[in-house]
This record gives structure tokens, sequence and C-alpha cells, in this order.
């Protein structure tokens, strides 16, 4: 009816005043718009909205988009949302598959006006038709091939990334992955495989060690956090029901870098490390693992010196990677020397009208960012001197950290820089005024800065931030069709109409095994042990989607508690 195009349907008092005029009609609006652009027995039909991904950001912007607005299409071969923080504990039985994961359907059916699904991939994006072209294997149309086109005035690309092997030889053929729901449920059989086959008898010692030796590539979060449930199954549960061949056991984490938890502050990596040791958890940093076959994994060290480690079971968790989708979207746009999909501040594909990109997709052009962060800075320096004071520099780099939290995250981060040293230094400390920093080295320094302020990490948390920040966007839209970032800056009145999407940290967990987990909040305040665990499961439980996944994972953790964990390999 005509009242789709409002946000609020008027009541039939307000409803639209039809001024007729032959040829075409005049609508006016009952809040005083007018459109001479439409015939008068005709509604503006909604926009059509394609949304790919039903993960974090395309959730989270489905949830919260007007659907009278719009009409809006979900396109993802999953069709669930899954809770991806708890998939370590999946890994071993923890917590069971279906308690982390709601039908989308479920989500969607929440709205008053329906939200279309389609169980499909979509293997190809035209900006210039503004269409794009999906794959399922779970049926064939006419022509009886399983692909279809759809075609939108606003995409929203959500697709997260796929895991990164960085071209390793072997890592696709014999490494585990630790991305979705069914990799996690492959681990876990795969865990009880090695006990069961280790324990077979005819097998000399070497082989049952090798067959009990699990091996993690990647010190990040999800690598420890997987060695550290891994470790609590075996020696909680395994270790009472396979007491023969315990003692084979062993778990190694082979990191890159010289620490594992580089994205934590330093003290929470230095209490992971420690923490390992003590659990007999091996960690090999400043290796690379470079091949890998069904047996063994070639490392190399920094002087590329090659050694093999025999192994029963791999998980590769190395960091993200590109969907091939979006690599070729990004070669369309000339955007093919990037690694991820860039966007500007109002998360909108820069070369490309109508595209949004979010989630672990996408990143925000840093180019930007510096140029800004510099434009600041001249800012600051009012007397055109080239030098600001201690004083400018700390209003300089309050008002970054405010525009930029990526920036925050690493000055508080432990690589801090020597001017950063001595900016923080002097705070609170304004009587050394004297102390002046020469614009020219401040460039340098914010150079460094920005070989590490690449982007801003890849965590459910942004991905949930973005799209709801796009949902608000696209749901003021009607006022700012023609710029979907809203009008220039409007340097008098100094606000726009959207303000561009800043993230809001809330903070970090790791939890490290025996129900211990180092936090990171907001304040740099760091909090590790028993207490910080319960925080994890409090908070883990409050975040979830649905009161049915709520009670579904907190009576598996309960279960747990109870009965242990379960060693079936169903
Ligand atoms: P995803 O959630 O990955 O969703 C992508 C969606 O796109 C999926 O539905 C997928 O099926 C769909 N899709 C893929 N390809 C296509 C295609 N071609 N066409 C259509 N649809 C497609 N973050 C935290 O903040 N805290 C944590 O504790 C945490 N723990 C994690 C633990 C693990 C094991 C993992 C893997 C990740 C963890 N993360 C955590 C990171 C977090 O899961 C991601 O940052 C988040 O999922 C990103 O959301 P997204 O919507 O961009 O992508």
């Amino acid at each position: 009816g005509a009242g789709r195009v409002f946000r609020h349907r008027p009541t039939f008092s307000k409803l639209v005043i039809v001024l007729a005029a032959s040829g075409g009609g005049l609508v006016a609006y009952a809040d005083g718009r007018t459109d001479d652009s439409k015939e008068s027995s005709q509604v503006a039909p909604k926009k059509k909205v394609v949304v790919l991904g039903t993960g974090w950001a395309g959730t989270t912007f489905a949830k919260n988009v007007d659907t009278s607005l719009y009409d809006v299409q979900m396109i993802s071969p999953r069709n669930y949302f899954a809770f991806t923080p708890l998939l370590p504990s999946v890994t071993c039985g923890t917590v069971e598959p279906r308690s982390i994961v709601e039908p989308i359907r479920k989500i969607i059916r929440k709205k008053n006006e329906e939200i279309k699904y389609w169980e499909a991939e979509c293997f190809k994006i035209d900006p210039k038709s503004k269409t794009v072209y999906c794959r399922t294997d779970i049926g064939t149309n006419v022509e009886g091939h399983g692909e279809f086109p759809v075609t939108y005035d606003y995409l929203v690309i959500a697709v997260g990334a796929r895991v990164n092997t960085f071209n390793t030889p072997g890592v696709a053929e014999h490494c585990h992955f630790l991305k979705e729901v069914e990799d996690a449920q492959k681990i876990r059989r795969s865990v009880i495989d090695c006990f069961e086959r280790a324990n077979l008898p005819d097998l000399d010692e070497e082989e049952r060690r090798q067959t009990l030796h699990f091996v993690i590539v990647g010190g990040g979060p999800t690598g420890v956090e997987f060695a550290a449930e891994l470790h609590d199954f075996i020696t909680e549960d395994l270790a009472k029901l396979y007491p023969t061949i315990q003692d084979f056991v062993k778990i190694t984490v082979i990191q890159h870098g010289e620490h594992i938890l580089t994205s934590f502050d330093k003290r929470i990596s230095s209490f992971a490390e420690e923490k390992f040791q003590r659990d007999g958890i091996e960690l090999q940093t400043g290796f690379k693992v470079v091949k890998v076959s069904d047996k063994t994994l070639t490392i190399q060290n920094a002087m590329h010196e090659d050694s093999s480690i025999p192994y029963g079971m791999a998980v590769w968790s190395t960091g993200n990677g590109t969907h091939p989708v979006i690599l070729d979207f990004m070669k369309q746009i000339g955007q093919e020397h990037r690694r991820v999909l860039a966007t500007n501040e109002w998360l909108r594909v820069a070369e490309c009208e109508s595209v949004y990109a979010i989630g672990d997709c996408a990143t925000i052009a840093q180019r930007k960012v510096m140029e800004d962060i510099l434009e600041i800075f001249r800012f600051a320096d009012k007397d055109n001197s080239g030098t600001l004071t201690v004083k400018e520099i700390q209003d300089v780099l309050g008002d970054i950290c405010i525009r930029y939290p990526q920036v925050e995250l690493y000055l508080k981060s432990k690589h801090m820089s020597d001017i950063v040293d001595l900016i923080t230094a002097s705070k609170g400390d304004i009587q050394k005024e004297g102390i002046e920093l020469n614009i020219e080295e401040f460039k340098k320094a914010l150079a460094n800065v920005d070989s590490q302020v690449k982007s801003l990490p890849a965590t459910a948390q942004i991905a949930a931030q973005q799209g709801n920040y796009l949902a608000r966007c696209f749901n003021k839209m009607r006022d700012c069709e023609e710029e979907p970032e809203g009008p220039q800056r409007i340097k008098e009145l100094g606000r726009h109409r959207f303000l561009p999407f800043r993230y809001k940290h809330f903070g970090q967990f790791a939890p490290l095994g025996g129900e211990q987990t180092a936090a990171q909040l907001p304040g740099d305040w760091i909090s590790i042990g028993h207490s910080t665990q319960w925080l994890w499961y409090s908070i883990y439980a409050s975040k979830q989607v649905s009161w049915r996944t709520r009670a579904l994972v907190i009576s598996d953790w309960t279960r747990r508690f109870i009965f242990g964990r379960d060693s079936s390999r169903i």
C-alpha cells in the first residue's frame, strides 16, 4: 500500500494527497515532501538490498535494517548464524555444535516484514549491471543447473574471510582448519581417532608418539585457545580413558613470530607462554612451516634451515585470506593490489556506487586515515612553525585516538616508538613545555605506526558494530539518497549528517585453559585468572543470539563440569 514509503505507516487521514495531473501526477506526502516524478497511482517500489553472508556482519545488519523501507534478501551457503568465539570449545566437546548455531530463518522471521533468504554462494559480483551471480548445490533450475542471478539496488558484502594457507604446499590436503562449525566437528573426531589409533595393538612406541603429537600452526588467539582446550580435554578426560598411552601425548604450537598472542598486551602474552610451559605445551617460536606431508611438517628458522616434525594431527590457524569472489571483484574495480577489499569510513566500496562491505572481508582504507592524521597534526600547528609543544602533541594524539581507535590500540600496545614514549612520559607534566617535536620527525613516527596499524583486527566485535552502523545509515538513507556518506562536511556547523564508522573497543579475552582466562579490557585494564574465567562465562552467555542457544551453552558447560566431555567418535 501507499503507506509502505513511510517508516511509520500513516493513518488514512494523513495519507498521501494526490493532485491529479494529466500524463503524470504530483504526489504530496504528509510530511511535506513532494515527488512529481511518479504516476499518481504508483508508489515507489522499495529498493532492493542484497546481503551476502549470514555471519556476524550480515546478520547484525539484517536484524537492524528497517524492512519497511527496503526489500532485503540474504544469500549465503550457510543457513545459520554461528557464534564463532565458542568454536574452539566445540573441537573438544566442551560445547555441542548445535548449541552455538541459530537458524537464519529464525533470526530474520522476527521482522514484521519478510526478509528473503537464498541458500547459495555468490561466485560473481557485477557492479556494472548491479547483479550478483549465485550457485547452489541443493537444487537445479529449469536449465538444469544450480545457478541464478540476483539484481540489487544496494549490495552489502559480508562474506567474511577464508583460511590463509600462504600457498604452503600440503596444507589444504593435510591440515585441519578452524573457521566453521564443520571444521570443529572434524577436529573433534580426529582427536579421538588419534587416541584410538595410538591404542591399537602392534604399534611401536615411535608410532604411538607420532600419532599423539598434536601440532597447532599459529600462535594467535584461535590457535592458543584451541591448544588450551585440547590440553584440558586430554588431561581432564582422555588421560583417564587411555591411561596406557597418555605419556606419549604432546602438543606443540608453532609460531612465526617471537611470541604468541602478539595482539594482546605483553603481560598476557608472557603469562600465556609461562602457563603453556608449566602445562607441557611446547612452543616453537621463530619458525615458519614451509611444507606439510601426510606425516611430517617441514619448518624453517630465520637462517632458512629446515627441520622436520612428525605429527598425528595438525591444525592450521595462521590468519585470514580473501575469498575468490572478492578477489575477482577487487580486480574489476581496480583494487587488485590490495589484500582485502577497501572501503571508505562510511563502509562504502570507494570505486562503487551502492556497494558496501563489512566484517572480515573489508578494511577501511588506511591511506585516508594517515592523510587525516596529518591533517589533524597540521591543524594543531597553528603558528605554522613546523613544531608542536608537548601539550599540543598530547591534544593531537587525543584527537587521533578518538577518530582512530586502532591507533589508540597501537599506542597502548608494547611496540611504542621512542616518540610515543616521550609523549606518554610527559603526560600529566605539562610544565615540560620546553620539549618540542619536529613535524617531520612526527610524520616519520606515524609512518612507523602506520605499518603496525594497517587495519583493525578481524573480530566479531568489529563485524557486528559495522553491521549495526550500516543498518542505521540505511534506515536514514531516505534523507541522504544522493550521498550515502552524508553531505560534505559542513564546516561552519561542524557536523556530518552521518558520522563515519567508529569502532568501540570493549576488550578481548584469551582463554588459556585450566579455568583461567586473560582479559584486556578498555582503559588498559588487564585481568588474568580464575575470576576472569567467570567473567568470560557470563559475557559469552549474555552475548548469545537467542535464549535457546544461551540455555544450551550454559547446560553444556554444566554438563561438562559434572560429567566431563564426551569422547565418543560419532
Ligand atoms: P563470518 O562470520 O565468517 O560470516 C561470513 C558469512 O558469509 C558466512 O555466513 C558464510 O557462509 C558467508 N559466505 C562466505 N562466502 C560466501 C559467498 N561466496 N557468498 C555468500 N555468502 C558467503 N572474534 C571475536 O571478536 N572474539 C572472539 O573470541 C573470536 N573468536 C574466534 C574464534 C574462531 C575459531 C574464529 C574462526 C573466529 C573468531 N573470531 C572472534 C573472529 C570472528 O569470528 C570474525 O571476525 C567474524 O566472524 C567476522 O564476521 P563476518 O560476518 O565478517 O564473517
